[in-house]
């Protein structure tokens, strides 16, 4: 199947409220192209430098979402032109995106990365320490950035019921606190669900799915 069609079934799959986020890390321009061609308009990469790369040479009415671990000191290359930034999960990083994003005279939106799978190599925000984060002095005068929704990935197994769990508890997360509100705080987005989970996650309550390989093919890391 061509990426074209990949994505035509992938989308005829997806219920009207959820938001496809194409997942193109290694892969190349052309096959970028292609997906773009066949209208899609959200990119998600996981390098800094490469999403900057790729933003110089595509079309400029691409979003594009920083899906994978954010290093403080990269976010300078994507601060003005990144739509979304998925992996969000220190006050430390909030507070340096809201630097960037002010010398580029912007409002950054973030995603609050939860951390919901029992496997230690996830990164994320323990669920019982966020609205700390949210209702504390120093997040209230980040004027630069706005929080928008919340973002977390399964263990990494077969085990379906283990990846249930895990995706109703960022669900369930999201619930709590949804119900605070300020100027840089309005949840509104559950970035949850890849390839080989997106339709169990829609069924828990995600509306924002981050597809890869199902669109594109198989990763080859050999050249990154
Ligand atoms: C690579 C990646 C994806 C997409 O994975 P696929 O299994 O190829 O769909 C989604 N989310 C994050 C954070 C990723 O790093």
């Amino acid at each position: 199947m061509t990426i074209k069609e990949n994505l035509q079934h992938i989308k005829s799959t997806l219920p009207e409220h959820v938001k496809l986020v194409a997942v193109s890390k290694t892969k190349p321009i052309s096959d970028l192209l292609e997906a773009y061609n066949a209208g899609q308009r959200i990119f998600g990469e996981n390098k800094i430098q490469e999403m900057a790369a790729k933003y110089e040479e595509l079309p400029k009415d691409i979003e594009w979402h920083m899906i994978g671990h954010v290093q403080r000191n990269k976010v300078k290359f994507m601060a003005s032109f990144v739509h979304l930034i998925h992996g969000v999960d220190s006050l430390k990083l909030l507070q340096e995106i809201n630097k960037q994003a002010l010398k580029h005279d912007r409002i950054i939106n973030c995603l609050l990365q939860i951390k919901i799978a029992s496997e230690d190599s996830k990164f994320g925000i323990h669920p019982n320490n966020v609205s700390e984060i949210i209702q504390s002095e120093e997040f209230s005068e980040l004027k630069n950035i706005k929080v928008v929704g919340v973002m977390g990935m399964a263990t990494f197994t077969n085990n379906n019921s283990q990846v249930e769990k895990e995706f109703k508890l960022l669900k369930s997360t999201f619930d709590d606190l949804e119900i605070l509100k300020k100027e840089n705080y309005d949840l509104k987005t559950i970035s949850m669900g890849m390839s080989g989970d997106y339709q169990l996650a829609i069924k828990c309550g995600s509306n924002m799915v981050r597809v890869g390989s199902s669109i594109f093919g198989a990763r080859n890391y050999i050249n990154s």
